[in-house]
């Protein structure tokens, strides 16, 4: 055999390769070359000889055009597909710092305002502190103003 015989390509089962006979008599056959082929559904090739025929068999243009479509397909769908993947991982990257940015943003507002109110409490403690003083200095005035009397 010059090459492993390939499967058939109808079922895919492995194929025979042997002389090929011919009947010439009732009882007597002649070899006539070679033959191969798929028993399961009944195509074969000849050939002058085993090699010729097997090279024959093997030939297959359509089938190896096509393996080579196949292979030339599934390396754009494997480049399509990192592709995406790049493109998916730049989106999450955008996504992630936008997130990011915005909890910045949330945490300086929240900062603010606690910044604020803190002031707000301070400056409401100050305005109590004064409000006692005047009442104070009200009775203190009363006082005076008693004794004058
Ligand atoms: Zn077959």
């Amino acid at each position: 055999m010059s090459e492993e015989l390939k499967p058939c390509l109808l079922c895919e089962k492995s194929g025979y390769s042997m002389p090929r006979k011919i009947m010439i008599d009732n009882n007597k056959s002649e070899t006539v070359g070679w033959a191969c082929g798929c028993v399961n559904c009944d195509v074969h090739v000849y050939g002058d000889t085993q090699v010729d025929a097997e090279k024959k068999w093997n030939t297959r243009p359509v089938e190896d055009t096509l393996n080579r479509r196949i292979v030339e397909l599934e390396n754009k769908l494997a480049d399509t597909k990192r592709k995406a993947q790049w493109e998916l991982n730049e989106l999450r990257e955008a996504k992630d710092k936008r997130i990011f940015d915005l909890l910045e943003a949330l945490a300086k507002a929240i900062g603010i305002a606690d910044h604020r109110s803190y002031e707000l409490e301070a400056k409401t403690k100050e305005a109590e502190e004064s409000a006692r003083e005047v009442i104070k200095l009200k009775a203190e005035l009363y006082d005076l103003w008693k004794e004058m009397k």
